[in-house]
């Protein structure tokens, strides 16, 4: 089996699988504690959930985080 790549396909890097595995892995598992953060944050006890710099940080990364799945939902359907 040649690992020689033709020449026409290079408009494209080659993205080794096992990184694209370990890419999605790595984003499933901030999904999944964004979920986790978002549901702390909304029972969160703090005194000053609206000044404090953990907590609007925490809500910056649930925001972004919420763009990233509308994304790739857009890009999903095409
Ligand atoms: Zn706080």
């Amino acid at each position: 089996m040649s690992t020689q790549k033709p020449i026409e396909t290079t408009q494209m890097t080659q993205i080794p699988p096992e990184f694209m595995n370990r890419f999605s892995e790595i984003v499933r598992d901030i999904l999944i504690l964004s979920q986790e953060l978002a549901f702390e944050l909304s029972t969160i006890e703090c005194q000053n959930a609206h000044t404090c710099e953990v907590c609007k940080k925490a809500r910056e990364i649930i925001i972004k985080v919420k763009e990233l799945i509308k994304l790739s939902k857009q890009i999903q359907k095409g």
